[in-house]
């Protein structure tokens, strides 16, 4: 694989990704449907295409990251469609970085490995500001020899690369992760109106657990950057939170796995508990002003 790459959806993460692949010397292309997305990547020295088809077409290395496994089906089918796969074209790799299915990837991977592609899962955590800096951790799931043709993008976009096992298993780390994250957000919310309403304030007690065993990256990184100072921006949406909730019960479904703390932890994000709307930013949910979790 060579040095063009191309960026699939430029959203809150694909921009941030696009551009440290510019930085690291790669030659970016890249398509989103919003015309917005199109010309800030423009200006920031990624060329907007006109189709997903011209991105594959255009580079070697392809970076997915999309809302959902339908999105990333519908991109693959339509250049599987248009030739742009097939087996008599130069390896390309694709690196899904949406959080997505293990049974999407599993099933893209193999056919794509039929005709000599590679199709990786790769989805990633450390949000909008590990995107741009190029600091992400990606988990993921596929052959040795696909993560080695994609490790120079990989190396662009994040400071952890953790192979995790064969298709699907970058898939199954991301969603257990998330499971947490979902969890921590309403534990920590409770346990800072428990102290609230118990006289000692949100800071205080976030003070303690973070000097404590209670801590977590929600308590540590989320609560002081984004909930205390009341600005709820931090770039991940409440209706993604709820999309990785509801795939990670779909996978413990799927094994045949107990999760009665996740089927709770479901509906308190549910929108007629929260009260809060898909578009909102997910930090809305830890705010210690608003009981959101006995409504
Ligand atoms: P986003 O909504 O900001 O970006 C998604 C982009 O995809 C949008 O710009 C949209 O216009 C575009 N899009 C939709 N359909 C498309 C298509 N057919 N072709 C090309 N582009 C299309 O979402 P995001 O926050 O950047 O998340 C992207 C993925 O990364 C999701 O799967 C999400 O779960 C995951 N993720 C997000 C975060 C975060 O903190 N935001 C962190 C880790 C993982």
């Amino acid at each position: 694989t060579g040095k063009r790459a191309g960026v699939i959806g430029l959203g809150a993460m694909g921009f941030g990704m696009a551009s440290s692949l510019v930085r690291a010397g790669f030659e970016v292309s890249g398509f989103d449907p919003s015309p917005a997305a199109q010309d800030r990547a423009h200006e920031a020295g990624i060329a907007p295409l006109a189709t997903p088809e011209d991105v594959v077409a255009a580079a070697e290395v392809i970076v997915l990251s999309l809302p959902t496994a339908a999105h990333v089906e519908g991109v693959i089918s339509a250049a599987r469609d248009a030739g742009l796969l097939g087996a008599d074209t130069a390896a390309k790799v694709i690196i899904d970085t949406s959080t997505s299915e293990a049974e999407v990837s599993r099933k893209l991977s193999a056919a794509l490995a039929e005709e000599g592609h590679g199709f990786l899962d790769a989805p990633v955590s450390g949000g909008p500001a590990g995107a741009a800096a190029g600091q992400l951790s990606v988990m993921l799931g596929g052959d040795e020899k696909w993560v080695t043709a994609a490790m120079p993008a990989l190396e662009a976009m994040a400071a952890k690369i953790l192979h995790v096992g064969p298709s699907g298993a970058g898939n199954v780390a991301k969603l257990v992760n998330n499971m947490l994250v979902a969890s921590h957000m309403v534990t920590t919310l409770e346990a800072l109106r428990l102290a609230e309403a118990s006289g000692v304030g949100a800071e205080d007690a976030l003070r303690v657990i973070n000097s404590a065993t209670g801590r977590s990256a929600i308590s540590e990184i989320h609560y002081p950057n984004w909930v205390l100072p009341r600005s709820f921006d931090s770039g991940f949406s409440t209706g993604l939170m709820r999309k990785d909730v509801r795939l990670a019960r779909e996978l413990a479904q799927s094994v045949g796995c107990a999760m009665p703390v996740a089927d709770l932890v479901a509906d308190l994000w549910a929108e007629e508990t929260s009260g809060l709307k898909d578009a909102d930013d997910f930090m809305h949910m830890g705010d210690p002003t608003v009981d959101r979790l006995s409504q």
